[in-house]
């Protein structure tokens, strides 16, 4: 069985070398943020306090969070409907990581993520996969770049998505979800001692990719 964990903080490119690899290895991928995401908009939609732990629990207990794959893209279900766009949207993303830091929903994520991942060869990419969700995972990568290229990164991204942000404002929510994300109690944003670090800053999709299937040849012949 092959597993791949590539953690690393937001914007790093963790989702866009993550679906490549996937596709290059024919397994598949799993997007964990995603999963936050559902959790974060649906919180959002409706004006619940994350900082209340019963309530939160309340909405987990009611919620169902699906990755279905529909004609070999991804598709990302809140109670069964279908919210693979709106789950990006710039206000859901500090929501995701405000609830991600919750106790019972970091339970539940990592139990069904591991669900999925025990079943079959996959690739998996979040902040906590090689740490907490599989520590066990054959290849674990770090995959990070600056603060500032991500902020421009996430720019781009958003305005080819019609959301016109302005770069000060992006760099400094990428800052503040960082600290959130690496300060949190259960499973913070880490480095692990054996995951592969990979720098993306002054790299092309190509090179980062190249670098990824460097090192899982290496360690499949080992
Ligand atoms: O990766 P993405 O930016 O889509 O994730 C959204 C948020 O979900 C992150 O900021 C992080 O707080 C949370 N997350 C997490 N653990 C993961 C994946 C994402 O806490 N494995």
């Amino acid at each position: 069985m092959i597993t791949i964990a590539i953690d690393g903080p937001s914007g790093a490119g963790k989702s866009t070398i993550a679906k490549l690899l996937a596709k290059k290895l024919d397994i598949m991928y799993l997007d964990t943020g995603a999963m936050y995401r559902c959790l974060g908009l649906k919180a959002l939609k409706s004006g619940l306090d994350v900082k209340d732990e019963a309530t939160v629990k309340n909405m987990l207990d009611r919620t169902m969070v699906d990755v279905r794959y529909i004609d070999g893209v991804q598709k990302v279900f809140l109670d069964d409907i279908d919210v693979t766009a709106e789950i990006r949207e710039h206000a859901v993303s500090k929501m995701a990581s405000d609830i991600s830091a919750v106790p019972c929903v970091r339970k539940k994520m990592a139990d069904s993520q591991r669900e999925i991942a025990k079943k079959r060869d996959c690739v998996l990419d979040g902040r906590d996969i090689g740490s907490y969700v599989l520590p066990d995972a054959k290849f674990k990568f770090f995959l990070t770049a600056s603060a500032e290229v991500r902020a421009c990164r996430r720019v781009k991204e958003l305005a080819q998505k019609g959301q016109d942000l302005p770069y000060e404002q992006v760099l400094s929510d990428i800052i503040a979800r960082d600290y959130n994300d690496s300060h949190r109690q259960i499973a913070p944003l880490v480095q692990v001692a054996d995951a592969v670090l990979i720098d993306s800053s002054d790299l092309s999709v190509d090179e980062v990719i190249n670098k990824f299937l460097v090192v899982i040849g290496d360690k499949k012949r080992v």
